[in-house]
């Protein structure tokens, strides 16, 4: 994990999983540190910490949009 941006996330590894990259999340519990991520797992990410804030039912339709964004 690193303190700054990727230059290019597509050469890191999924901090979850280890497939390739395509996301980073800045998480703040680890002092900011960027958490790099491949797609199932940033997507998976987004529906837990959407369904916390804004509820299950909502957090879906969000989510699903952007899944579907994601992999088209
Ligand atoms: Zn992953």
């Amino acid at each position: 994990m690193r303190t700054k941006p990727y230059k290019d996330i597509r050469k890191a590894r999924c901090t979850r999983c280890k497939a390739p990259a395509v996301a980073e999340w800045e998480t703040c519990a680890l002092g900011n540190r960027r958490v790099a991520l491949c797609g199932i797992c940033d997507a998976q990410l987004n529906r837990v910490a959407l369904r916390f804030v804004i509820g299950a039912e909502r957090a879906n339709k969000f989510c699903d949009r952007y899944e579907r964004r994601k992999w088209s």
